[in-house]
């Protein structure tokens, strides 16, 4: 990837590891000539370098869907907030004007398309198939089990749906998304195709998601 990509990667702020942000590169690279890219879950643009980086040398997109309002765990006084992207005018949390200058300043504003918004509500309305899906929303079942209804859908045959911090073991971390993952692998329509980490990448062999 990329060297200048790689290192404002490194430095914004937010919750993908780099050995896991180049795997979700690599996969965008292999998926981009299926059609755009969509992630869920922008934050504050880390993982969309990533995926960016590879739709500018595919000449493709990535959309990326977020309220940027946080998730539960982002919330004042809860486990992964941060005070720099508190909102003084809703006492929550705002986190677009970070995720903008993150874009820009990779330059990548013509290849990351912000899309802000309720992710089922966006899902709901969507006509393109897409080449990739990576789901990184809300972590909780229903949230994430709605991510994986609205969007998988939409994936290209041969598409690849990538669903980040997948833990086996409770111990590790929370299950939401990997009871996505099981149910993704158990519904027939997907195979796996790799994995990094707590990323997995599953590739649309057919339909009945
Ligand atoms: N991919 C990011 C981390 C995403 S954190 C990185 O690499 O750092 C999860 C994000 O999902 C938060 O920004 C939160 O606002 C967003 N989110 C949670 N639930 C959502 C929903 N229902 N619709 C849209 N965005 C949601
Ligand atoms: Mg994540």
């Amino acid at each position: 990837m990329d060297a200048t990509l790689l290192s404002l990667a490194r430095d914004a702020p937010g919750f993908m590891p780099e050995q896991e942000g180049l795997a979700l590169h690599d996969a965008a690279l292999r998926a981009a000539r299926r059609g755009p890219l969509l992630e869920i879950g922008s934050y504050c643009g880390k993982s969309t370098v990533y995926l960016g980086a590879a739709a500018r040398a595919c000449g493709s997109v990535v959309f990326t869907v977020d309220h940027h309002r946080g998730s539960e765990e982002n919330q004042p006084g809860e486990l992964y907030h941060d005070g720099r992207f508190d909102d003084p005018h809703t006492g929550g949390v705002d986190t677009l004007p970070c995720f903008r200058r993150t874009i820009t300043v990779a330059g990548l504003d013509d290849c990351v398309i912000a899309v802000i918004g309720r992710s089922a509500a966006v899902a709901r309305h969507w006509g393109t198939p897409l080449g990739l899906v990576f789901i990184d929303g809300g972590h909780t079942d229903s949230a994430a089990q709605s991510d994986y209804e609205g969007w998988a859908p939409h994936l290209a045959g041969g598409g690849l749906l990538v669903i980040h911090d997948v833990f086996a073991d409770p111990a590790a971390g929370g299950q939401a998304p990997y009871r996505v993952w099981v149910r993704a692998l158990g519904s027939g329509a997907f195979r796996e195709e790799s994995r990094c980490g707590s990323l997995q990448v599953l590739r649309r062999v057919g339909d009945g998601i």
